[in-house]
């Protein structure tokens, strides 16, 4: 028993967690096994969760969201952490929502925003290209203005949700001599857009079930009111502004995700016996799970610090960074002295934790990699 509690919640939001747990449980976790093997999650079960209201739980009801707050969103990244669902990408469908709240005209938010809040529009993030993952600077997608609208050119990769996302915020060169001030975010509505394609569905060492992909764009005409918000040049500043958003949200991932591990290794180690006794009672055993569950309450606190913060519009870059590199680099470490304790087991797939391992490695890189995130500290010193 733990009597520590999350100085964010509430009687509301645990009532709210009990709502989303029976639903996670109920719906989602049978349904995890089919994404893993098709790859992605299929257009329904977006719309199922939409109709609960936990996709967009933090936007506006005039805009179709459930009106809520991030604590809300924060609770539904917890559960879905907790049941082991890692195909559903909520997280970049938020992010995709987040940008088009904070910057967009009122006129774009209502025509993307209740799409995304019900699932019948899914969103991406584009910003990562062959040739430019860390050096955002450097990317070359371009959007061309033609007065009544752009033509994008380029390419992307590793773009989650990029096999069944429809709606697609797109970093992309504006102004091609102009540096960080030359970079703008367009929406792109890819239904029936000539010129998009989808490339293959990147195979991965885990997270199966994300459709992580490959998006082409070849002289696709999108309206000029998809530029983000109504001045060309703003997206290098857009991103850096949001980007604290994308890492809490990882972090989160990050230590829900080792206090999942410290779960249900607690219960392994209990009932497995070796030597006549249960693991857990040998010392090496019972001092692996004591660290960890540290970890997990020094996580725990940290985050639940960012997230007050974030709440509180308080939340700054360097905080961010070091939540999402460190708490990632936490969950890879935990998770693999998890893994040890289940011994062969725990490298068999039937077991949670050899997936949660598989998982983890790339927490570790994307939403700006751990070095990067040293970087942003490090310019704080
Ligand atoms: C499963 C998955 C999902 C993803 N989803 C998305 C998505 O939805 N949208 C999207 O846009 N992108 C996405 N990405 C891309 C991800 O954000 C990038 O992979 C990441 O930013 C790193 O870029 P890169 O792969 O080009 O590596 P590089 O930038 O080539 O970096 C390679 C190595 O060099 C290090 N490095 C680079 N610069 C420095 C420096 N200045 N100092 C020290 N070390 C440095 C990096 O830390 C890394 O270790 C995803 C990636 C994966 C694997």
């Amino acid at each position: 028993m733990n009597p520590y509690r999350s100085p964010w919640l509430d009687d509301e939001l645990e009532s709210f967690r009990g709502t989303v747990r029976r639903f996670v449980t109920d719906e989602l976790v049978p349904r995890e096994p089919a994404w893993q093997q098709a790859h992605r999650v299929d257009a329904a079960s977006w719309r199922d969760v939409g109709a609960m209201g936990l996709l967009l739980c933090d936007v506006p009801e005039a805009y179709g969201g459930s009106g809520g707050t991030f604590a809300h969103d924060c609770i539904v990244f917890e559960e879905l952490a907790y049941a082991g669902v890692t195909s559903f990408g909520k997280h970049v469908h938020n992010i995709c929502a987040h940008y088009v709240v904070a910057y967009g005209t009122d006129a774009q938010k209502q025509r993307w925003l209740p799409g995304l809040a019900s699932g019948e529009r899914i969103g991406a993030i584009a910003m990562s290209e062959p040739a430019a993952g860390s050096d955002l600077q450097g990317i070359r997608t371009r959007a061309v203005n033609r007065g009544d609208h752009y033509v994008i050119d380029g390419s992307k990769t590793f773009i989650s949700n990029g096999q069944v996302a429809n709606l697609i915020c797109a970093v992309v060169k504006t102004d091609s001599g102009a540096g960080a001030k030359g970079i703008s975010l367009v929406m792109v509505e890819t239904d029936g857009l000539a010129g998009f394609r989808r490339g293959r569905t990147l195979d991965k060492i885990g997270q199966p079930g994300q459709d992580t992909s490959e998006l082409f764009f070849d002289e696709c005409r999108v309206p000029i009111d998809s530029l983000l918000g109504s001045t060309e040049g703003a997206g290098f500043a857009q991103l850096m502004e949001q980007l604290p958003y994308e890492r809490t949200l990882i972090a989160l991932w990050g230590v829900a995700s080792i206090e999942r591990a410290v779960r249900i290794t607690t219960e392994y180690t209990r009932e497995r016996k070796a030597f006549g006794k249960a693991l857990l009672e040998m010392q090496n055993t019972r001092f692996k799970l004591a660290e960890a569950k540290t970890i997990a309450h020094v996580g725990r606190v940290f985050i639940d610090s960012c997230i007050e913060r974030y709440m509180a519009g308080t939340l700054d870059t360097a905080t961010a960074s070091m939540a999402k590199w460190w708490l990632t680099d936490m969950q890879c470490q935990v998770i693999d002295e998890c893994l040890q304790l289940f011994g062969g087991y725990g490298y068999m797939r039937d077991y949670p934790i050899a997936q949660m391992y598989a998982d983890a490695r790339v927490q570790k890189i994307y939403g700006g990699s751990n070095e990067i995130m040293k970087e942003i500290i490090a310019r704080t010193l």
